[in-house]
């Protein structure tokens, strides 16, 4: 059939009017969710690499949307990105974050680390250190307590910020990861570049483990990251040939299934309980 111009734009104008409709609704459930809280956090644990010894959490977000059952970040992440949402819902999971350090340092008398994921729109604010700041003082907890995972992509769109901002947060003594390490552009560069004290090498390269070739390459990020004097995590273990093979390359600390999955918080206490009468 003949399609005019006109057909197509009238098309494509349809197409964008329920693409930017859905956002709109998408918008409006994820400005409900935030006025009632609707997001909790799971916890999963990172083990010495040689002890297996808990050594912190991550925080990870999930949505307990009503008639939808847990939401994984994958499907609202992106969307409260692009809706502006995304500072309000990052300050929210932060803040959820110090809480529950602050209750488990009540509680088991050790403040232990939890790894909180921000957005790089997050990171980048030129408010973001004065907010993590005055949520460390209000919390009364060190700045050990929070960490924080900035992935790999969001830093290269804006190195010299990125720089900024991230040596604020050292010198507050907040300690920053790279995370994704390994799936981007211009990685090692910016290793070097960025003050950032821990390299979380990606699931998508720890998952060949042991393969020689994948071995080959994180053995040569953990001696590249060693050299900058960097802590190595390793994301993504799912088994025991590759946590036997990422300790055998020089990752400092494991996570992932073979441990724990992301836990609930009754959950991450039992583990916590544990790991504090070991
Ligand atoms: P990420 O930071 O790379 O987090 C690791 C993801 O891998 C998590 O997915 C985790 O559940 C999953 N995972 C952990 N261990 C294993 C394993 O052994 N095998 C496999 N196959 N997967 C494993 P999740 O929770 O769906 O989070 C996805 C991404 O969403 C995260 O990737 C992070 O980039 C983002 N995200 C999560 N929470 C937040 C948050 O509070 N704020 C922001 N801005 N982003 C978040
Ligand atoms: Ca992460
Ligand atoms: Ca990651
Ligand atoms: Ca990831």
């Amino acid at each position: 059939a003949k399609r005019t111009p006109g057909t197509s734009m009238a098309l494509a104008e349809a197409r964008f009017a329920l693409g930017s409709s859905d956002l709109l609704a998408q918008e409006q459930a994820l400005r409900t969710a935030i006025v009632q809280r609707q997001f909790s956090l799971h916890y999963q644990p990172k083990v010495e690499a040689w002890s297996g010894r808990l050594i912190g959490f991550e925080a990870l977000a999930r949505w307990q949307r009503p008639g939808f059952g847990p939401v994984g970040p994958g499907e609202f992440i992106a969307t409260a990105e692009r809706t502006g949402l995304i500072g309000e819902l990052g300050e929210m999971l932060l803040r959820l974050a110090f809480e529950q350090v602050k209750v488990w340092r009540d509680a088991f008398d050790r403040v232990v680390p939890v790894a909180v994921n921000v957005s790089p729109l997050q990171m980048l604010d030129g408010e973001f250190p004065r907010l993590v700041t005055r949520m460390l003082d209000e919390h009364g907890l060190p700045p050990q307590a929070i960490t924080l995972e900035l992935t790999e992509s969001a830093a290269v769109a804006n190195l010299d910020l990125a720089r900024d901002q991230i040596l604020q947060l050292r010198r507050l003594g907040v300690e920053v990861a790279l995370d994704d390490f390994g799936t981007g552009f211009s990685s090692l560069n910016m290793l070097r570049s960025l003050p950032v004290h821990t390299v979380k090498i990606d699931r998508g390269l720890i998952e060949p483990l042991p393969a020689p070739d994948a071995l080959a390459v994180v053995r040569a990020i953990c001696q590249l990251a060693t050299a900058l004097d960097l802590q190595v995590i390793a994301e993504g273990v799912e088994n025991e040939a590759q946590a036997d093979a990422a300790r055998q390359a020089g990752c400092q600390v494991l996570q992932g299934e073979l441990f724990a999955q992301p836990l609930t918080l009754g959950e991450a206490g039992d583990w916590l309980s544990e790991s504090v009468s070991d």
